[in-house]
């Protein structure tokens, strides 16, 4: 029997899902799959896509192997490229809600902002910013990590009089032709786009605050008798994807067992340096003094041959002021430019602001995060019943395809639905010790890693020292251990299906 033959506390939707990236359609696809048709996806652009709809920057591309980079059930044997572009991604994934026929179940130009839990209708209440909401018994949160841009506090930043943009937003209509522009920032965004805008603008001043460490990039095309063999028989690719899936799994034992072992992969990068650059100034200006696999590791053919170009500053005193048409620095130098882009990354460590979700008993989940955002396996939340979130805390990865860990939470959420039905019950809530229990052991095994010992700042670690990002380990022990959904560390509210009543469980069945 399923959820559905419930007659009180109906509902709008059994399941409303947030986002038409790689997890939403994911979920809505698994969902289709098991027969559940009651959904509702809410997406707030105006395509699918999500992270591969909105970032489409120059140059913008995944730094994973295309055929690993994509759903294990919807395997693509035309990838172009080891390393598709951003358009390529995005028409994979608007291919994906075309087969599945998800258009009709996804609500674009649709902004959810907010969502708040009812103790007495044990249902979500999902608010759009057009005034109306929609209830659902299970809400699936699957925005992302990296959605909300950051832009650094500076001094006088509002006062610049030129054009200004995140790198998520870039203005394509702003033409960069013979402008003196300023990029803040290093990281795997700016990286991209530096070499694609460097040759067309007057001059780019780069604002290195860190200078990350960059490895080759072993992109080439795919050729056309690859994609013949992967199209004619399928295992080939199953194989090639496996091939890559282990090659790349095999880079945990230097992130996380004995980070020594980075040391040998520094003087790989070491060299890349050397390769492009001949001035030792610049040469030492990127040169990170950091362990590599502290930061994210990059990939670049591109970058530093473009950073050597005469038409390019890299400027590592920090940026203390902005003025009207300038950008000032430590050492009280004035940079005039005429744009200002920033490549300054996103709020990963607080994915979702005060005041937007509301668990039971109105908690905000921003409080029940006070000492830093985590989850059960990674996707739910005790408080904050029959709430999905995917990706969640700690599933991040420095080694490998991120698309893994959402269908390994995919499998875990779908896990749940199943016990639900099967149980009749109309919420499950993680219990609070068995979330403690999980997180400090995601914390112990964390200690080690190149991550926390690498002697870097980064966007992986929050305000109190806490890496509540990365998934300390191999992603195959994460798909087993959220393998089996267990519900004996959840507590349960179940259907009455006599009085249509929910009724507490102090212990799931
Ligand atoms: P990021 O990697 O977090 O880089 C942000 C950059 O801005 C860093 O260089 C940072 O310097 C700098 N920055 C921040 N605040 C600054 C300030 N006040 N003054 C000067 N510099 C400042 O951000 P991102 O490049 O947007 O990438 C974010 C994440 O998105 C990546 O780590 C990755 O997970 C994902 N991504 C993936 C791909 C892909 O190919 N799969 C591509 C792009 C992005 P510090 O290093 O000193 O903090």
């Amino acid at each position: 029997m399923t959820a559905t033959a419930i007659t009180a506390h109906q509902p709008d939707t059994e399941v409303a899902i947030v986002g038409t990236g790689f997890a939403g359609l994911g979920m809505a696809i698994n969902l289709q799959k098991a027969g559940k048709e009651d959904f509702i996806i809410f997406e707030r652009e105006a395509d699918v896509g999500g992270t591969w709809w909105v970032n489409n920057y120059p140059g913008c591309a995944c730094d994973v192997q295309s055929h690993l980079y994509s759903f294990s059930f919807e395997p693509n044997p035309n990838w172009s490229r080891m390393f598709s572009p951003q358009a390529e991604i995005q028409r994979y994934l608007a291919g994906c809600a075309d087969k599945y026929q998800l258009r009709s179940k996804i609500r674009f130009n649709t902004t959810v902002v907010g969502a708040r839990f009812d103790d007495a209708s044990q249902l979500w209440e999902v608010k759009l910013e057009n005034g109306k909401s929609v209830t659902a018994r299970i809400l699936v949160s699957a925005m992302g990590p990296l959605d909300r841009p950051s832009i650094p506090e500076i001094k006088g930043i509002d006062s610049f009089k030129g054009k200004t943009f995140h790198s998520q937003q870039w203005d394509h209509d702003y033409d960069l032709k013979g402008k003196k522009v300023a990029v803040i920032g290093t990281g795997a965004s700016a990286i991209q786009f530096v070499p694609q805008i460097a040759n067309e603008v007057d001059t780019l001043h780069l604002f290195q605050r860190t200078p990350p460490w960059i490895m080759p990039k072993p992109d080439r095309e795919v050729s056309r008798f690859e994609r013949f063999l992967f199209n004619k028989l399928p295992f080939t690719q199953k194989l090639f994807r496996g091939g890559i899936y282990s090659i790349l799994e095999s880079r945990v034992l230097a992130f996380v067992i004995n980070p020594r072992l980075m040391k040998l992969v520094q003087t790989q990068a070491k060299r890349h340096i050397n390769k492009h650059i001949k001035d030792p100034v610049l040469r030492a200006k990127v040169t990170p003094d950091y362990t590599i696999g502290c930061k994210r590791v990059l990939i670049s053919d591109d970058y530093y041959p473009a950073l050597a170009r005469d038409n390019v500053n890299v400027i590592t005193a920090g940026v203390v002021e902005v003025r009207e048409n300038s950008v000032i620095t430590g050492d009280g130098q004035e940079h005039e430019v005429d744009a200002i882009i920033y490549g300054t990354g996103f709020h990963a460590t607080d994915p979702l602001p005060r005041g937007m979700v509301f668990g039971q008993n109105g908690i905000d989940i921003m409080d029940a995060w006070k000492d830093g955002i985590e989850a059960y396996k990674g996707c739910v939340v005790s408080g904050f019943p029959n709430l999905f979130i995917i990706p969640g805390p700690n599933t991040g990865l420095g080694h490998s395809s991120m698309v893994y860990m959402i269908e390994s939470q995919i499998r875990y959420a779908m896990g749940a639905l199943k016990a639900m039905d099967k149980k009749q019950l109309a919420t499950i809530n993680v219990r609070a010790d068995a979330q403690r229990a999980y997180n400090e052991n995601v914390q112990e095994r964390i200690k080690g890693t190149i991550w926390n010992t690498g002697g870097c700042q980064s966007w992986y670690i929050d305000e109190n020292g806490k890496n509540t990002t990365l998934w300390p380990g191999f992603t195959f022990a994460f798909r087993r251990q959220t393998r089996d959904f267990d519900l004996q560390n959840f507590e349960t509210v179940a259907l009455d299906q006599a009085t249509g009543e929910n009724k507490l469980m102090p212990e799931a069945a």
